[in-house]
């Protein structure tokens, strides 16, 4: 596993400045620090050399001032829940917390957006707008910050309905590496005025601005829910099912796919009796009548695939228990094994070639040395796969970086990407040359360039260096 640099110290006159102006709120304690250096990836912890909280655009923009200035590294952290190593400080210093900066700023219900400050996460601003009839709809696992979410293009179950965060971000304000403030996008529902900035930034991770403010858009909070769950014989059949529902336009608000391993995690540790074979969970977002209809043309085409045992969860304490238990799904398969450190990656692939890339992936990894499960949220060609390792095992680890790898160039090879919604960070660093081309990755590294001249938005990720 990647260690860190040896960092350059933190100049003098830096720290002066930041302790002159954040006081206790600029941290230098290990503590501190660990939290901040310490994610979900398989990495190791790489600390930063300090943290500091900000609490308004002008802390945020004098930190970037600063470290423009002493060409110290900026990584801006919103609620660390990232899984590829995103907020690891590979270079050492500063972690620029934005948890603080949490109040919604504007619920507009007429035009269905909200402005937040980036520390929001998602669980509390759907909870200060759950009186207005309208939701936000995009769910990664963790109850990550909406700033975290802009920067890493998330998405998550509702995704296959609502889109992801590409296609709900309205209008950003970002604090450039210089510390100036650049206004993207409007609240209009469309635009064809320039350049797309919104969507630069959106998915940045963090190397081009941080992102201080966000308009997102909302959705009403639909009339009639209703879920269901159907096991199948086999994957294949799941996933069969799930092309079909696709291709026929089934207007489903979820559908996820669990492997056997993922639905026995999530029985033990959620207290669940689901079937232990591979399974499908579906929600149906509508009217009373269309719910119901939708649900039924799925039912026959799970029908016909194979699908067992299709049952309903109506009641809404049914439904919460059942996508609990689903969004738990990453820490019940962390139980499979006591103590390991998971390794996640996920892959995105065209639909039709969704059922070929995630029985070849299951067949790889069902000769692996250790255990693993297969999760996804296969509506959109999109799936999970974590490797439960030993920490102390330098053999595990290489050996899941292989299926790691096989499992890219698989979906690459079928037209898809190394990334559907966790991003690239450090790990998937090293695939972004094979994803988009040399000429693609040296205007990406031209357009680092010209927004961060000295190199300081969270350096030595996302971009690979260009070969000479
Ligand atoms: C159990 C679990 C389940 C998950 N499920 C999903 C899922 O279903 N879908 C999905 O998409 N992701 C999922 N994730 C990953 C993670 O939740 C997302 O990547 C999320 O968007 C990260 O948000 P964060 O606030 O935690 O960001 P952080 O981890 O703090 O940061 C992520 C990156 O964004 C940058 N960043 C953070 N804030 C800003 C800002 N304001 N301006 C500029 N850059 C910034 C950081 O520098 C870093 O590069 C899951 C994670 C866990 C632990």
């Amino acid at each position: 596993m990647t260690s860190q640099h040896a960092n350059r110290p933190l100049p003098d006159a830096f720290l002066a400045q930041m302790q002159a102006r954040f006081g206790e709120r600029f941290s230098v304690a290990s503590a501190v620090r660990e939290h901040h250096g310490t994610d979900e990836s398989p990495y190791p912890p790489m600390l930063p050399d300090a943290v500091v909280q900000a609490t308004s655009i002008e802390d945020v923009q004098l930190v970037a001032r600063l470290c423009h200035t002493h060409a110290v590294p900026l990584i801006p952290y919103g609620a660390g829940s990232s899984l590829e190593g995103h907020i690891l400080a590979v270079r050492g210093g500063v972690s620029l917390d934005l948890s603080n900066m949490n109040r919604v700023l504007e619920v507009n219900a007429a035009d269905m957006t909200v402005t937040v400050e980036p520390g929001v996460t998602r669980k509390q601003l759907n909870e200060h707008i759950r009186d207005t009839g309208l939701f936000f709809p995009i769910d990664p696992g963790a109850d990550a910050s909406l700033g975290g979410m802009c920067a890493t293009r998330a998405s998550g179950t509702n995704a296959v309905r609502y889109g992801t965060m590409r296609e709900n971000v309205r209008a950003l304000k970002v604090v450039t590496a210089d510390g100036s403030v650049v206004k993207t996008g409007t609240h209009a529902r469309k635009s064809s005025a320039g350049y797309d900035l919104t969507s630069l930034f959106t998915g940045s991770e963090g190397t081009l601005g941080i992102i201080v403010e966000a308009t997102v858009k909302l959705y009403p909070q639909p009339e009639s829910i209703s879920a269901a769950i159907c096991n199948f014989p086999d994957l294949e059949s799941a996933v069969q099912s799930v092309i079909e529902i696709m291709q026929l336009g089934l207007p489903v608000g979820r559908v996820e796919f669990m492997d056997t391993w993922a639905v026995r995690a999530t029985n033990a540790y959620s207290k669940m009796d689901l079937v232990e074979s591979p399974l499908l969970l579906f929600e149906f977002h509508g009217s009373a009548g269309g719910v119901d209809e939708q649900a039924e043309a799925v039912r026959e085409v799970t029908a016909s695939n194979g699908g067992m045992d299709f049952q309903w969860a109506r009641l809404p304490e049914e439904r919460s228990r059942l996508w609990a238990a689903r969004h738990n799904a990453y820490f019940a398969g962390i139980q499979l094994r006591p103590g390991c450190r998971a390794s996640t990656t996920d892959v995105c692939v065209p639909v039709s070639q969704l059922a070929k890339c995630v029985t070849e992936t299951a067949d790889d990894l069902d000769a692996a040395s250790f255990p693993y499960t297969i999760l996804g949220h296969v509506g959109d060609g999109n799936f999970h796969v974590m490797m439960l390792l030993d920490p102390d095992s330098s053999e595990e680890w290489e050996e899941s970086e292989r299926l790691n790898q096989r499992l890219v160039e698989r979906a690459l090879s079928m037209r898809g990407t190394c990334t559907g919604e966790h991003g690239i960070g450090l790990h998937k660093m090293r695939f972004m040359l094979a994803e988009h081309g040399p000429e693609s990755l040296a205007l990406m590294h031209a357009l680092k360039h010209t927004l961060d001249p000295r190199g300081i938005l969270n350096p030595g990720k996302m971009l690979p260096p260009l070969a000479s």
